[in-house]
């Protein structure tokens, strides 16, 4: 009710059934979704603020939702129910600072978005962080994404969110820096929000940055297996060649791009690598393209094939974006996990062979994509029924436990949310997570900023 008079304007807050259940489930992910109690629609930072009061007057949860493309449970509901607050009304480009590759914005503005809106106004810039389309500003730092740029970018946890203006659990609002390209004023608190999954405030606007436009080509070529495939993706990596995105696409993945109907080609069913080279010349373009020719050659490769121009290119590109949903089409009205490890590089050839073998022993069918180029990938775990469902958690368990003892990581870019809780002491130390959740206190003592998400729920690790 109180939100309801702090909100006069019509649609701004909503106790529709369909809208709750559009907010609290999702046809992404695995895990059983939960009803908000009611969402509200702000539309200011100062609407974010009363929103923020009004709900630590009556102690309840308070869940941030922008894009919804995250993959864990992410912005489900609590069991008490709670605030959904949904910012995409607040998806304004407030400035374009060229001359400074900057763009400062609210936080449901999508990145596809202003990839488009750049090209459109002949500015030659873009913002390279690409996770799930759909995805918006305020949710891909609140998560620590990236996407098949990062072997050239890196991920949002590098520089590419400046400042962002956020609204603390106490209501107050705070700026985590200037806009300034580099600051070492103190700690740097833009990157205590990245990764934060909307547990320490609500981002309200942001400050990215941009990098410049570069002329792109993009090729396709075979191997005998995953191994051979990796193996030449570390090799071409590591020889400094100018890849902006190696992705390692299975022979189980080109099938599914086969069945799927989507794509404009016949894809040869082999373990294949997708590479988009970067310029800054066509020339440059070209001997990029020769070099990883021959590397894969050396790796027994076949059939490598260079888009004859951009249409081509970007046709090839959209079958690597649309892998997610080609995948599930391989089971009609499955659902699917995606797995999302990620280790030094060296150890990936050894990690995807024993997932493979793994998979198939316990009869999954699981398509493998990979971010070789940072040492990632994602099996997708198809299920049907509750015995698959099980088999696939636990195949979970063991792919993000091997990861973690190869050094590396359960989540290289998904983030945790509620599924990969169970193995944060294990990857950082219960020191560590002890420090996240001292954090966590001291920002949300109430624990009101989407409760039950990030943080184990005890010390020691579940068995
Ligand atoms: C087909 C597909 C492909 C994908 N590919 C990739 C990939 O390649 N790389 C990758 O990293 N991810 C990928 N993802 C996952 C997803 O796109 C990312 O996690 C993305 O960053 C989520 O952004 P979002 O706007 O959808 O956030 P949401 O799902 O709306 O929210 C994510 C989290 O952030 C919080 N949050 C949202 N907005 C705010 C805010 N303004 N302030 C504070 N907290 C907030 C939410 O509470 C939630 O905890 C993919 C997903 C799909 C469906």
């Amino acid at each position: 009710m109180e939100l309801k008079d702090a909100f006069s304007r019509v649609n701004a807050v909503s106790t529709d059934p369909d809208d709750l259940h559009t907010h609290g489930f999702s046809s992404n992910i695995y895990h059983p979704g939960a009803l908000h109690s009611v969402i509200v629609y702000p539309e200011s930072t100062e609407d974010v603020v009363k929103v923020v009061k009004i709900a630590t007057k009556y102690r309840m949860p308070v869940v941030p939702y922008s894009g919804a493309t995250s993959l864990e449970g992410h912005f489900r509901g609590h069991e008490v129910g709670g605030i959904c607050v949904d910012l995409n009304r607040m998806d304004k480009i407030i400035q374009i600072n060229e001359k400074d590759s900057d763009m400062v914005c609210q936080p449901a503005v999508r990145w596809m978005d202003i990839n488009e809106l750049l090209r459109d106004k002949g500015i030659p810039l873009f913002f390279p962080i690409d996770p799930g389309p759909g995805a918006t500003i305020g949710g891909m730092l609140s998560t620590g994404c990236s996407g098949t740029n990062a072997v050239r970018y890196g991920t949002a946890k590098g520089e590419w969110f400046l400042n962002a203006t956020v609204v603390l659990p106490s209501g107050e609002v705070i700026k985590t820096r200037r806009r300034s390209r580099k600051s070492a004023a103190g700690f740097d608190l833009t990157k205590l929000f990245i990764g934060a999954e909307g547990t320490l405030g609500i981002v309200t606007e942001v400050t990215i940055r941009l990098a410049p436009l570069l002329p792109t080509n993009v090729a396709v070529v075979h191997f005998l297996d995953v191994r051979a495939a990796t193996e030449a993706s570390i090799e071409i990596i590591n020889q400094g060649a100018g890849i902006q995105c190696v992705e390692l696409i299975d022979a189980l993945s080109m099938k599914a791009t086969n069945n799927y109907g989507k794509s404009k080609r016949k894809w040869q069913e082999k373990d294949s690598l997708f590479f988009k080279f970067q310029g800054p010349t066509d020339a440059s373009l070209k001997e990029t393209a020769q070099m990883v020719k021959k590397i894969s050659e050396k790796h027994g490769s076949t059939g490598f094939a260079l888009a004859k121009n951009q249409k081509e290119a970007e046709e090839i590109w959209t079958d690597r974006k649309n892998l997610y949903y080609s995948g599930l089409s391989l089971i009609p009205g499955s659902k699917g996990i995606t797995t999302d490890v990620c280790v030094p590089i060296s150890k990936l050839p050894d990690l995807i062979h024993e997932t493979r073998k793994d998979l198939d022993s316990v009869g999954l069918v699981s398509p493998i994509i990979g971010h070789v180029g940072d040492g990632n990938f994602h099996a997708l775990l198809l299920f049907k029924n509750d015995e698959e469902f099980k088999l696939a958690k636990e195949a979970v368990g063991r792919i993000s436990r091997r990861a973690i003892e190869l050094e590396g990581t359960c989540t290289g870019e998904h983030g945790v949310g509620i599924g990969k809780k169970e193995y944060l002491v294990e990857e950082l130390g219960e020191g560590t997570v002890e420090l996240m959740k001292t954090i966590k206190k001291a920002v949300d003592p109430l624990g009101l900023f989407n409760p039950g998400k990030l943080y184990p729920d005890r010390t020691r690790q579940e068995k």
